[in-house]
């Protein structure tokens, strides 16, 4: 008896690690169709008549196309082009954009819990002049973290001008609402690495601490105007944030008990939209 409970615990198991590799959302090929919308919120939601970046475009190039997460709200289309537009002029390098949303949203079996409702895409900080490469060339391609071994530091070899001044012009953008970055790079930005204080530093309001995003930034979009099914988040806190809620970051603290792992919740839309 006991043996056969075990064999069935294993056996759920393996059936949960299956789950977790594919699901309705990332074997979606396609957009849903009718008017965009963003349906919840970025991280318990899904995306309607997605539109479809192309995998690359001045100033840009998509990476890891195998994945399929090009796809995001038009107002993300557009931002990204109009960012690798606005990074040309500046004379910046190309650069990498990894996930955007899966064509339909929803949940993704790897790497994110939000990435949802396609308002978020991630983007590297690699600014290296490259090569436009074919897109099946750009599966594995360099994406060094801008930190320090020991993590304690920004690599200034690494992270300098040109990732300070896409970072700005990224926040320029009105239908940006915020930009996550490693709390250590928000830290260097704060202490004027690279310029960054140069004209003040109001436009470091919208950069946000969060862990990881020490290879690439994440920027959330704001949700469009209209959108009814869209659920903002809390507004960023007023100020730079170059004050004590930064600090907390490198202070020891308990882990937020409601991050981790879970299950989202998806609105009754969204479990409409999949099956349709
Ligand atoms: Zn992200």
């Amino acid at each position: 008896m006991i043996k056969s409970y075990r064999w069935l615990a294993a056996a759920a198991l393996m059936l949960a690690g299956t789950a977790a590799q594919a699901s309705p959302w990332s074997d979606a090929s396609s957009p849903a169709p009718g008017p965009a919308e963003a349906i919840g919120k970025p991280a318990a939601g899904c995306l309607a008549g997605a539109a479809t970046l192309p995998l690359e475009g001045p100033g840009f190039q998509v990476i890891r196309t195998s994945r399929n997460r090009y796809y995001g709200l038009p107002e993300n289309v557009a931002f990204i082009e109009a960012l690798g537009e606005k990074a040309r002029v500046a004379s910046i390098p190309d650069f990498y954009v990894g996930d955007m949303s899966l064509p339909r949203g929803g949940p993704m079996p790897t790497g994110h819990d939000s990435h949802q409702t396609g308002l978020d895409v991630d983007i590297w900080f690699n600014l290296d002049a490259k090569p436009t490469l074919p897109a099946w060339a750009r599966e594995d391609v360099p994406l060094p973290s801008m930190l320090t071994a020991n993590a304690k530091a920004i690599d200034p070899k690494l992270f300098g001008s040109r990732q300070v001044a896409l970072l700005r012009l990224a926040a320029s953008f009105p239908t940006v609402d915020r930009i996550f970055v490693n709390p250590v790079i928000k830290r260097a930005l704060c202490q004027g690495v690279a310029g960054a204080a140069v004209g003040g530093r109001s436009w470091l309001h919208k950069i946000r601490p969060w862990p990881g995003h020490d290879e690439h930034f994440h920027v959330r979009l704001n949700c469009p105007a209209g959108d009814a099914t869209c659920v903002a988040q809390a507004p960023v806190p007023p100020g730079d944030g170059c004050d004590a809620t930064l600090d907390w970051w490198f202070k020891p603290h308990q882990p937020n008990p409601a991050a981790g792992p879970h299950v989202p919740i998806l609105p009754a839309a969204c479990r409409w939209l999949i099956a349709h």
